[in-house]
């Protein structure tokens, strides 16, 4: 249901949209396909995830025989979902069992870091589990506060040092603390400045280098958070970052805020890197584990 209610910006203008375009053509013909591109493309599902989502649809209607605009749709949903369905297993989080997972959290401000690092962990401490934060944007100002915050609003220890200190200092005290406090999930914030790529990546290099000095397999994740509102540009932080670190997957956030949800589509056939989670507003419990059939049904009905 919540699914649902995130994607109803998107659901109201793209469906809204391909419900005209039906009652206008009647019959699939060229010029139907070419309004169903700009009606895919508007929605930010990205030009080559189009490209080949029409083939397969022109493909599908000759095989199938169809001429009436109407009999179309379920075959688009179906392509959709198809597209998505790849993914559907790589999407879960990699979460060890009775062992310490450390999930590292990248991306640039403002786009909903802090807010997803406080979602999940409320959802880990609502499944049981001792979880622990790192305030590892040790440079943004406000940005420790803020994740204190979010500690106090769920019940979660925040590990911290000053403002300006050095980040890799941060995460060892953080390990060593989820260590010794026997911790099942430790959340790693990240700095989100983005002007000097060279410096980024060395930071996030030493981070994870002192991860993985104290736990061989850590990071177990390294999740990349983009805003779905910002469309274009979230694809190319995707490839920023991607040049800077090894990004395990996706955290798309404000997918209620937009009527853009097909950004979902074009991440995934466009990057390659599975979408593990959605954001769908700005409560606690607004997070959830992205599921194509899900995404694909809170679309169409
Ligand atoms: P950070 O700078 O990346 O840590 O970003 P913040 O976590 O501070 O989030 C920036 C703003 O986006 C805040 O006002 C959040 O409440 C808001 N926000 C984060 N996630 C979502 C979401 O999924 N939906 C909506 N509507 N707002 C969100």
């Amino acid at each position: 249901e919540k699914f649902k209610d995130g994607l109803s910006k998107t659901r109201d203008s793209f469906v809204g949209a391909m419900n005209e375009l039906v009652k206008d053509y009647r019959t699939v013909d060229e010029e139907f396909f070419e309004e169903l591109e700009d009606i895919l493309i508007s929605a930010d599902v990205g030009v080559h995830t189009v490209m080949t989502l029409i083939d397969e649809l022109k493909d599908e209607a000759r095989r199938r025989n169809i001429k009436d605009a109407k009999d179309i749709q379920p075959v688009i949903s179906e392509k959709l979902a198809e597209l998505l369905q790849k993914s559907e297993e790589e999407s879960k989080l990699n979460i060890k069992e009775n062992e310490l997972t450390v999930i590292l959290f990248v991306g640039v401000n403002g786009v909903g870091k802090t807010t997803t690092i406080g979602k999940l962990a409320h959802q880990f401490k609502q499944e049981g589990k001792n979880v622990l934060m790192a305030a590892g944007d040790t440079f943004r100002a406000g940005a420790i506060e803020q994740l204190e915050v979010w500690g106090e609003r769920v019940g979660v220890d925040v590990i911290k040092q000053q403002a300006g200190s050095d980040p890799a200092a941060v995460m060892f005290d953080a390990v060593q603390s989820a260590k010794s406090k026997k911790a099942d999930v430790l959340l790693c914030d990240t700095a989100g400045r983005l002007q000097n790529k060279v410096n980024l990546m060395k930071e996030l290099e030493k981070v994870k280098r002192v991860l993985t000095r104290e736990i061989p397999d850590a990071p177990h994740e390294v999740l990349l958070v983009l805003d779905a509102t910002t469309g274009q540009n979230a694809m190319s932080q995707a490839k920023t970052f991607g040049q800077a670190t090894d990004v395990s997957g996706i955290v798309l956030t404000k997918l209620d805020g937009t009527a853009k949800g097909g950004i979902v589509l074009a991440i995934r056939n466009e990057l390659d890197i599975p979408v593990k989670l959605v954001g769908l507003g700005e409560g606690m419990d607004d997070l959830q584990e992205f599921r194509a059939e899900q995404y694909v049904h809170g679309l169409f009905s």
